[in-house]
């Protein structure tokens, strides 16, 4: 049975989120159509006012609503220690773990070079030229305990190999294949406190 051509069109439209099948996207639409009016209006509004108020940090390259981000901007914070994580959720998971207390760099992506595939526009180039610019005495590696992160942790690495900073990254013991984000304050603080100069 063929759904409405507008039911059909939402179902398109949902099942491209990366990791969305057909079948979720039926869900999710069926889920939106059964919802009070007020909260869809509210759904679709969300998605064009955060398209329409964020921007990328100039410096970090993270999600905010201004540039510099309030995180950069804020002049309380350790501007020597800058921690690169894969993701604008990664800043996120650290911040509510309030265990540090420095600047950040957003890389946008993450590389397993085993897989054979082009490195990504990773943000290496505009890291560079911070830690270029001087004032930063220690970079520290926050990229997932998986492959991926093994390989963009190489990557920054050589990035950064002619700068001469000190590029840490944090400790094993995350637990391997877990996502930065999902760790707990407890073992996010362990892995900042024990990391290894690479
Ligand atoms: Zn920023």
């Amino acid at each position: 049975m063929a759904y409405p051509r507008s039911l059909e069109h939402l179902i398109e439209e949902l099942s491209r989120f990366p990791g969305v099948g057909r079948r979720t996207a039926e869900r999710l639409a069926f889920h939106v159509l059964r919802s009070p009016e007020e909260w869809a209006k509210s759904l679709a509004g969300s998605i064009l006012e955060a398209r329409a108020r964020t921007v990328r940090c100039a410096m970090c390259e993270g999600v905010a609503e201004s540039s510099p981000c309030p995180i950069c901007a804020d002049s309380g914070r350790d501007r020597g220690l800058l921690c690169v994580v894969e993701q604008p959720r990664d800043v996120d998971a650290i911040e509510r773990a309030k265990i540090y207390r420095g600047l950040y760099h957003v890389l946008l992506g993450a590389w397993n070079p085993a897989e054979g595939t082009d490195r990504p526009q990773l943000t290496l180039r505009s890291l560079e030229r911070r830690v270029r610019a001087g004032g930063i005495r220690e970079v520290i590696v926050a990229t997932d305990p998986d492959l991926e992160g093994d390989g963009t942790a190489l990557a920054v690495h050589e990035a950064l190999s002619g700068t001469g900073v000190k590029v840490t990254r944090l400790a094993k013991g995350m637990p391997t294949g877990t996502g930065i984000e999902y760790l707990n304050r407890a073992i996010l603080a362990d892995a900042f406190e024990g990391r290894r100069v690479l």
